[in-house]
């Protein structure tokens, strides 16, 4: 599902001369001079920050509150869902799922986003996080998007862009549980070209409703749903309006047979001159993009960040597992294989914590800037989080990817028993396979990622211009950003990364100019250095910032998971460089950046010995029975 705003094809980025901050001494490299952009709250700035200049958010600053809605939640999947998760769940009881939401309604786990006079409880957007992962710990991703659809897509089209008189309509019983709630953007016709809707409505003749003509597919939540945000063209406009169920001309169509996520519910919708009360308009006429992509750019985070308790669910049968099953004498737990894998699940879901906590941190911060007083607040902040889809994207990609490569790792541990659908990596295999296509697929989210950056870049707002001349003093002055402390040398490394990826994109539009935009692949391998770059500047600053914490409480794995990840993946930033360099210049680089790139390289090619302490976290894995970090 892709947007106006997000269309890879048609919309190029724009280019200004706008310039943001004051000039200010010492915020560069060696002395430099450099134009102060931290007071700026946007996305993408983590390219143009050294690691570690900016506190993160991370579960070590969780405050009393936020330990609570943790373990409430985790607490709710753990007993309420995990026992029904392999059998029960799968069964589309809608009985039984209206009795879960409601029951998680009573515990305040619908209404995070929405203000207490709806019903809601209105917490910080840290919560929202908190619970996606807090949820993924029930074993059934089905059960997870149920919630999903419910609190993103499904309902925060009305909470930013709906009127009072909608508000009280529908919000009370979406946090209450009594109402489910879903989203119908795709048709047969428009997937990741969602705009390209084919769904009609027209003004009746006497002004009282919109006739609504035709068709929606893959809805989830569709068969049990009552209210459904519907996009649709009015006017030939993108626009979204709320469709209930029982609506005349609203026909539900039959389930699909899916490879996995059996639990949920996937459905067709038809409408056929389906009169719909013109009240239901959300927003104006033309206004569709707000309710629509705003939902997806955090329903796609909270996906991201729903993986983080899966993958320490996963990791926790596979020691189990391990631990009992003997092979050649010994439990399997044992072999120096095994316990790799299980230390690479475990730097997959240490590292994807700590980005998806940034994202959030940063998101929050930037919406508690804004005025609460304001009739415009909630639509601000749909707006507000735009402003972070390079990261959201991010978390969406990574953490998809991330899961994949766990469950694939837990996978093998099982062996042939992982094949059986008695054992819990079957189904993990299988429910998976969706996170990289819908909230819009994983090319598709590169792209969002890789545009949204050059969009920042050309517009001035992240300081790119400034941050080239840093990195050309970075490259001749030995590669030092400046940065003095602990792992100094992981951090020269992801500064090294970003270095590499602005002399790529620079290159890049040298050669493509505005077309830069349809250049995919070029783009896909510059989201690639960029995913990196965030995946390592995340970890290292959480590390960092709780060095004195994790001595306290003798947690060795987050330091040798930040720099496991970042020589791991280091040594693949100078692969998408090469590729998009060699295409540039096709295969005939200059002298003068061929001699930059062999330096940067130097400094992303770690001498780290990767499997000693991946040893160590394997061994500490098993030792655990699980995921080994305990945050608090
Ligand atoms: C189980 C399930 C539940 C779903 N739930 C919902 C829901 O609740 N609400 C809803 O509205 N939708 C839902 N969807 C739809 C889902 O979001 C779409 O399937 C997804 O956005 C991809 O669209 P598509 O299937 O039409 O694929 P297409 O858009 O046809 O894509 C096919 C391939 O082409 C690639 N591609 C397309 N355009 C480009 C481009 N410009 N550049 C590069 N590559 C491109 C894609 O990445 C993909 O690999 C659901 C789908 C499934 C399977």
């Amino acid at each position: 599902m892709l947007n106006k705003h997000e269309s890879v094809e048609k919309e190029k980025p724009q280019s200004n001369s706008k310039k943001n901050g004051v000039v200010k001494n010492g915020n560069g490299v060696n002395g430099h001079t450099l134009m102060d952009f931290s007071k700026i709250k946007t996305g993408g700035k983590f390219l143009t920050n050294v690691v570690g200049s900016e506190k993160v958010f991370c579960k070590e600053l969780f405050s009393e509150e936020e330990k609570m809605i943790y373990e409430a939640m985790k607490d709710f999947a753990t007993n309420e869902l995990l026992p029904l998760s392999q059998n029960e769940l799968n069964k589309k009881d809608e009985k039984l799922i209206r009795k879960l939401v409601e029951q998680m309604g009573e515990l305040g786990f619908l209404g995070i986003d929405v203000p207490e006079k709806y019903g809601g409880s209105e917490m910080t957007k840290t919560g929202m996080c908190i619970l996606a992962e807090g949820i993924s710990f029930c074993g059934s991703p089905s059960f997870c998007t149920v919630w999903n659809v419910q609190t993103s897509i499904g309902s925060l089209g009305i909470i930013w862009y709906g009127n009072d008189e909608q508000k009280k309509k529908w919000l009370p019983g979406i946090c209450s549980g009594e109402k489910i709630a879903a989203f119908g953007l795709t048709e047969p016709e428009a997937g990741s070209d969602a705009t390209n809707s084919k769904t009609t409505g027209v003004l009746s003749d006497d002004g009282k409703h919109y006739i609504v003509n035709g068709q929606k597919i893959f809805i989830s939540n569709g068969a049990w749903a009552d209210t459904f945000i519907v996009a649709l063209k009015i006017d030939g406009k993108f626009s979204s309006i709320v469709v209930e169920k029982g609506t005349p001309g609203f026909d539900i169509g039959k389930e699909e047979k899916k490879m996995g996520m059996e639990g949920s519910s996937t459905v067709p919708l038809y409408f056929t001159d389906c009169k719909v009360p013109v009240e239901n308009l959300l927003g104006n006429v033309g206004d569709g993009a707000g309710p629509a992509f705003c939902g997806l750019n955090i329903g796609r985070f909270k996906l991201g960040a729903s993986a983080i308790g899966g993958m320490m669910l996963g990791m926790q049968h596979a020691v189990e597992y391990a631990k009992s099953r003997k092979a050649f004498g010994q439990s399997i737990s044992d072999f120096g294989s095994i316990q790799d894998k299980l230390a690479t699940s475990a730097i997959l879901t240490y590292t994807l914590d700590s980005t998806c906590y940034s994202v959030i941190g940063k998101q929050t911060e930037a919406i508690n800037e804004l005025d609460k007083n304001d009739p415009e607040y909630y639509v601000k902040q749909g707006n507000t989080t735009e402003q972070y889809i390079a990261e959201n994207s991010i978390v969406k990609v990574y953490g998809s990817e991330a899961a994949e490569e766990l469950i694939d790792h837990c996978f093998q541990i099982y062996g042939g028993y992982g094949f059986i659908e008695e054992y819990p990596m079957a189904q993990a295999y299988r429910d998976n396979r969706i996170n990289k296509i819908w909230e819009g697929t994983n090319e598709i989210n590169r792209m969002l990622c890789g545009r949204a950056m050059i969009t920042k870049a050309l517009s001035g707002e992240i300081g790119f211009k400034e941050y080239l001349e840093k990195v050309d003093v970075y490259c001749n002055n030995g590669l030092d950003s400046g940065y003095e402390g602990d792992l100094k040398t992981e951090v020269e490394c992801v500064e090294a990364a970003k270095a590499v990826y602005a002399i790529c994109l620079n290159e890049s539009l040298s050669k493509h100019g505005q077309d830069i935009g349809t250049e995919q692949v070029i783009i896909e391998n510059l989201a690639n250095i960029l995913i990196y770059a965030y995946v390592g500047d995340s970890t290292l600053s959480r590390v960092i910032q709780n060095k004195d914490l994790y001595v306290q409480k003798n947690q060795v794995v987050p330091e040798l998971c930040a720099k496991v990840y970042t020589a791991e993946q280091g040594i693949r930033v100078m692969e998408y460089a090469n590729k998009i360099l060699n295409s540039i210049y096709d295969g005939e680089i200059p002298k003068e950046l061929e001699s930059k790139f062999a330096k940067l390289s130097k400094r992303l090619s770690l001498s780290t010995d990767t499997i000693g302490l991946k040893k160590i976290i394997g061994e500490k894995v098993v030792e655990a029975g699980g995921y080994p970090v305990q945050s608090f």
